[in-house]
C-alpha cells in the first residue's frame, strides 16, 4: 500500500516536474520522497573505476580523439545499484566532460530525481566517451574500439538494473537490431545483469507525449532496485 502510495506520489511529481518546462511553474515539490536506492557493496569499485578514468582520458585509440575537447568517461556513484547508458556525448557534454549536461540531461535528471534519487546516487555513461563531429551516428570502428571502456565500467559496477537510452545503446548493449519500440518496457539482460531499454531523453525533448511510456518503464526498474 505504502509502495503504491510511493509510485503514485513519483508518477504526480514527474508530470509536474515535465510540465514545469512547459510553463507550469510552482506547483513543484522539491524534496525526494524514496530513499537512495543502495548498490553493491563493492568497496574497490571507486578505486577501480578511477583507475580506468585515468586510462581512458588518454585514449587514442579512434579518430575521436582528435576532434573532442574533453573525454567523457561517466558520473556518478560507482557502487550504483542503477546505471545509465546513453549513446556519445554531445556538444555540451564534450565541453564540460560529463555526460548529460546539455537539455537532453537536464530532463534525464528530472526523470532520475522523479524517482526518488539523485544524480549522485546512480551512475551515467555513454556508450561512445568521445563526441562524433556535428553529433553524427557513431561509427562501427569507434563502437569496436570503445565498446571495452563501457563493458568495464559496468563490470567494476555491477549495477542491479541498466537502463540503456534509445536505440543506439540499447542495441549496442543487447546485440540485436530489434527496433527501440519494441524492445522497451521489458527487462532484458547483459552478462547476467537486468536492462531496461528506454527512449532517449532527446527522443522525448521532440515527441513529450512518450513520456508517459518512460515512466512506466522507470516504475519497472524502481521496483527491482
Ligand atoms: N546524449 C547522450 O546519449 N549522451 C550524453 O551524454 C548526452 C546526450
Amino acid at each position: 500500500m505504502e509502495r503504491e502510495l510511493q509510485e503514485i506520489i513519483s508518477s504526480v511529481k514527474f508530470y509536474l516536474e515535465l510540465e514545469r518546462e512547459s510553463g507550469m511553474q510552482e506547483l513543484f515539490a522539491k524534496e525526494s520522497q524514496k530513499p537512495a536506492a543502495k548498490g553493491s557493496s563493492r568497496s574497490g569499485a571507486p578505486d577501480e573505476l578511477e583507475a580506468l578514468k585515468k586510462e581512458v582520458l588518454q585514449c587514442a585509440r579512434c579518430d575521436l580523439s582528435r576532434t573532442r575537447s574533453n573525454v567523457v568517461f561517466g558520473s556518478g556513484n560507482a557502487k550504483a545499484a542503477l546505471m545509465f547508458v546513453g549513446e556519445a556525448p554531445g556538444r555540451d557534454e564534450d565541453i564540460q566532460g560529463q555526460p548529460f549536461v546539455g537539455r537532453a540531461g537536464q530532463l534525464l535528471t528530472k526523470i532520475i530525481e522523479a524517482m526518488g534519487l539523485k544524480r549522485e546516487d546512480v551512475y551515467i555513461a555513454n556508450i561512445l566517451k568521445c563526441r562524433p563531429p556535428e553529433n553524427r551516428a557513431p561509427l562501427p570502428e569507434e563502437i569496436l574500439a570503445c565498446w571495452e571502456n563501457i563493458a568495464r565500467q559496468i563490470e567494476i559496477i555491477k549495477p542491479t538494473v541498466i537502463c540503456t537510452l534509445g536505440k543506439f545503446a540499447s542495441q549496442t548493449l543487447l546485440r540485436t537490431e530489434t527496433p527501440i519500440s519494441a524492445l522497451r518496457g521489458n527487462f532484458h539482460e547483459y552478462n547476467g545483469i537486468k536492462v531496461m531499454p528506454t527512449f532517449h531523453p532527446a527522443y522525448l525533448l521532440r515527441n513529450p507525449g512518450e513520456k508517459k511510456l518512460v515512466w512506466d518503464d522507470m516504475q519497472k526498474i524502481m521496483r527491482d532496485l
